[in-house]
């Protein structure tokens, strides 16, 4: 078959991830974005759970077939690839393997995988950042170029990163006057070296890895956004909060479905936003970051 668009979603094997890929799915062949049969890549960091997830869509998909064919394009091709975020080789293979089987491009990527460990200590915040931010950062630069003209790419960030009473007010102001990725990764290695001299508190960050992780994500995901309106590239970069989520990591004690959760990644990846970029979405609109 040859596919007209070509998807990726990382962490997808459960959670917020899986329901993007089946919303996607599903929703594609009513969008606007419908150019002809989808391919998407479902990855994750286990091969088992991986294919194990695709079992499940594909249960799932023959419940909604009717829905699904309805909406004519049919179903959604759905493949597993390997990818592991905290794993830089992983994210490079995956890229090198995505430009030579789709030389003309691919059109979305939305990098969902994220972890939130208990605890706070330099190991917890070491691992959070490779994961959350430094690989989410790396897979945003590695298949950005190649996304085609007007394709997608969402990073699944968190309100729990949000700039409001967590940060010294010169922190607030140093992350929202962040214009290149550099500046936010130095502020991400400030918070990373307060932790190991204990200093965290007094130097205005919280004691919270997750909660940096994400406000850097939502900094690099707009001045990467912000770099590609300069060169105009015309590929559309937003990041979001799916809210709070009935998943693993929240314990289940989320209040929204994993597919209600999905439903802001799935609009910036596929729906009409208005040629909107560099934003941070909550409820499917623009929100303050
Ligand atoms: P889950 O813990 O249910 O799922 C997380 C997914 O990410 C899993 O598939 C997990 O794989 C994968 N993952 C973790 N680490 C890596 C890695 N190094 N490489 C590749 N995949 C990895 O979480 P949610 O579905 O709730 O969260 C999805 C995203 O939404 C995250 O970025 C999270 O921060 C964000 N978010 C969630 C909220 C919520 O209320 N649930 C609220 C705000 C943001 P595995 O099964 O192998 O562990």
């Amino acid at each position: 078959m040859s596919f007209k668009r070509v998807a990726a979603v990382t962490g997808a094997n459960k959670g917020i991830g899986l329901a993007i890929v089946r919303n996607l799915a599903l929703e594609y062949p009513s969008s606007a974005f419908n150019n002809g049969p989808l391919l998407i890549y479902l990855t994750a960091r286990d091969q088992g759970r991986g294919e194990e997830a695709i079992k499940t869509l594909q249960n799932d998909f023959q419940l909604k077939k009717v829905k699904a064919l309805a909406a004519d394009g049919g179903l959604a091709t759905i493949k597993y690839h390997g990818l592991d975020i905290s794993e830089p080789k992983s994210i490079t293979d995956f890229a090198a393997f995505l430009k030579k089987e789709h030389p003309d491009g691919i059109d979305m990527v939305v990098n969902n995988a994220g972890i939130a460990m208990t605890g706070f200590d330099v190991n917890v915040v070491t691992q959070t950042l490779q994961c959350n931010y430094y690989g989410t950062l790396l897979a945003t630069t590695s298949l950005l170029p190649l996304i085609r003209r007007g394709g997608r790419l969402v990073n699944v960030s968190s309100m729990s990163g949000h700039l409001s009473s967590k940060y010294s007010k010169e922190l607030q102001a140093a992350f929202n006057s962040s214009q290149v990725v550099s500046d936010v990764t130095s502020l991400i290695e400030q918070f990373t070296h307060a932790v190991e001299l204990g200093q965290e508190k007094e130097k205005g960050w919280p004691s919270a890895a997750y909660a940096v992780s994400k406000s850097g994500v939502t900094g690099m995901t707009r001045a990467i956004a912000l770099e590609e309106r300069r060169s105009g590239g015309g590929r559309l970069v937003n990041s979001c909060c799916p809210g709070y989520v009935d998943t693993d990591m929240t314990k289940h004690r989320g209040s929204k479905t994993v597919d209600e959760g999905a439903k802001t990644p799935v609009m910036l990846a596929l729906g009409e936003i208005n040629g909107v970029v560099g934003e941070f979405w909550q409820n499917e609109k623009v929100v303050e970051w």
